[in-house]
């Protein structure tokens, strides 16, 4: 294709303010979707996208209209998953600024138009859902006008529902995006911005071809490693993967080559020819950075070796994701990962479990701490159980910038909720007469377990967040070991402010008890600060034999009864003498 005829652009909006059904319409008026084959959120193709109703893969497709050739890609919104939202943007030249018109502008609608913008991205700034009886279009018109500077009838309106104003929006496309800028004749240069596994197929690479063009048969080399391939299959996406003969400047498609190991093809790098090899590399992404850690292990310690193939996996679809092995005295053989934050680890849970077949049992998520001993020694804490014993002079924790945007009547509650997680007011701005945007800088480590929901429960659904790394701080944090029958039980032990350890230690104590089953036996639960018992409960012993009550009884149910119980021990994990059951260590590990 004619690279003036190409139009690359994405679709970028704080979640749930429509990307993923206005990407529907589009698919359905350009043609590339009929009518009969259409479902909502079309291109959520993962199963755990469709029941949570989120878009966590970015995907590409390429959409015919008036003569040119639209490649449009949809984004993941959540927090966690920006990193895939600056992944897209590289390989766009425009951005449709998408706004809820019954919410006005909210956090990732912020970070996600910064994130265009330092991209250099041709904005489109458009109302969505204007259907709906409570839109107010002129409102956030202005509202949208004051934040990019433009005029407030520059706002496009649309409903993703209806179809209203998405003609007239592609079109605006076609005359607005600027046409990708590269060299025909140069060495070829592509970027990879996305690389799944596919069982069937192996690897999928998605690159933007910047130079030169790449075709079937030719040989290529990742320019990061140097290794070199042959491409099996090329092409575009549209809605499903449209085999080609090659991809020349400024496309976007896929490669196949054949690769089964997965860590060959990485996000971010340059694929170039082997024949005629590009000499510098595109500029590529910034490595994300693990924000929130935490133990993934198998619940059937033979499982060890799948997971580890499963995380390799998953791995090349999600660049995140970061793991080593690690080993536990309470749950054996497992991993510990890194994540983006909670909703990813939650994520990459699911898709384990679901794609995988595996049962997992995750530990409690922690940030990272920087321990330094009185001997000038640091110690680099990922995981309770690194926590130093020894005489320590300062430890460091990650602190976050937040943003926070909300209707001024939750202002108080806000702010009480924020000063309760050691933030400290970094400053409030009005963006129209009742939406105010709030500054905090908080530890990482306030925010990660349930923060996200006592900032929804507390405003009533109307408060957005969002937050980048900001450095480290000076904090006064001690380890909560939990002790069943006396023994620790790893991984229950955390790294919590001190102010804060006498209310996690009783509270979880408490909660252990409620989550634990009676055993055969007596099971004293404590919590303690090194030596030092800060909180005690005690599982009370049972002696009843579950089947007594069916004796005589009929069999069937007997037989009932004891699948039951099988069924219920395989989610069991012996921790000592204690049987712990997998929903104990998930349900006492979150907050609520
Ligand atoms: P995304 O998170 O930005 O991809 O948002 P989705 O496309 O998944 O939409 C979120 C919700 O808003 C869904 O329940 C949609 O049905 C609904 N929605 C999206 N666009 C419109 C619209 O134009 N009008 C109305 N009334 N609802 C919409
Ligand atoms: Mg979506």
């Amino acid at each position: 294709t004619d690279p003036a005829l190409i139009r690359n652009f994405c679709i970028i909006a704080h979640i749930d303010h429509g990307k993923s059904t206005l990407a529907d319409r589009m698919l359905q008026l350009t043609g590339v979707v009929e009518g009969r084959q259409m479902r909502a959120q079309y291109l959520d193709r993962m199963d755990i996208e469709r029941e949570r109703g989120i878009t966590i893969k970015s995907q590409a497709v390429r959409l015919p209209w008036d003569g040119h050739v639209l490649n449009m890609i949809d984004t993941p919104g959540h927090v966690d998953f920006t990193y895939e939202v600056s992944r897209s943007l590289e390989a766009c030249e425009g951005a449709v600024l998408l706004v809820d018109a019954a919410q006005g502008i909210e956090a990732q609608t912020l970070a996600n138009l910064y994130l265009a913008m330092s991209a250099d991205l041709h904005i489109i700034p458009v109302l969505n859902k204007i259907d709906l009886p409570a839109a107010q279009p002129d409102k956030y018109a202005e509202e949208i006008a004051g934040l990019i500077g433009c005029a407030p009838s520059d706002v496009l309106r649309v409903s993703g529902k209806t179809g209203v104003g998405v003609k007239e929006l592609l079109d605006h496309v076609v005359q607005n995006v600027p046409a990708p800028v590269g060299d025909a004749d140069a060495p070829a240069r592509a970027l990879i911005f996305d690389s799944v596994y596919d069982t069937y197929r192996g690897v999928v690479t998605y690159v933007r071809v910047v130079d030169g063009h790449l075709s079937k048969r030719e040989r290529t080399i990742m320019m990061s490693t140097g290794a070199t391939h042959e491409t099996l299959e090329i092409g575009v996406i549209s809605p499903d993967p449209v085999p080609s003969v090659s991809l020349g400047v400024g496309e976007v498609g896929y490669l196949i080559t054949g690769v089964k190991d997965v860590r060959q093809a990485r996000v971010g790098d340059t694929v170039t020819s082997v024949v005629k090899p590009a000499l510098t590399a595109l500029g590529g992404y910034d490595h994300p950075r693990p924000m929130v850690y935490s133990g993934l292990y198998p619940i059937d310690g033979d499982d060890y070796p799948e997971l580890r193939e499963a995380l390799d996996k998953l791995r090349l679809n999600d660049a995140a994701l970061a793991y080593e092995p690690e080993t536990s005295a309470a749950l054996g053989f497992g991993f510990r990962c890194g994540f983006l934050g909670l909703l990813h680890m939650e994520i990459v849970r699911e898709r384990l479990e679901r794609e995988f077949n595996l049962s997992l049992i995750s530990t409690a998520p922690n940030v990272i701490y920087r321990v330094v001993m009185e001997d000038g020694k640091e110690i680099v804490v990922t995981n309770p159980s690194e926590f130093p014993s020894g005489k320590i002079a300062e430890i460091h924790e990650p602190m976050v910038k937040a943003t926070l945007l909300s209707p001024s009547d939750h202002i108080g509650a806000i702010m009480e909720l924020c000063q309760g997680r050691r933030g400290a007011l970094l400053g409030m701005d009005y963006l129209s007469e009742d939406r105010v945007e709030i500054r905090y800088t908080l530890p990482l480590g306030e925010i990660i377990f349930d923060f996200f929901d006592q900032l929804k429960s507390r405003t009533r659904g109307y408060a957005s967040l969002d937050y980048d790394p900001s450095g480290e701080q000076d904090a006064d944090l001690v380890k909560v070991d939990i002790l069943l029958q006396g023994e620790a039980v790893d991984a229950f032990s955390a790294i919590v402010h001190r102010e804060k350890a006498y209310a996690y230690g009783v509270e979880m104590a408490k909660k252990l008890k409620e989550l634990i089953p009676r055993q055969q036996f007596e099971v004293p639960i404590q919590a303690a600060i090194g030596a030092r018992v800060i909180a005690r409960e005690n599982i009370r012993a049972i002696r009843k034999d579950v089947l007594a009550k069916c004796y005589g009884g009929d069999i069937s149910r007997k037989r009932k009864l004891l699948e039951k119980q099988k069924e219920g021990k395989k989610r069991m994990k012996m921790v000592g003498r204690v049987e712990v059951p997998q929903e104990a260590f998930v349900a006492a590990l979150s907050t609520e």
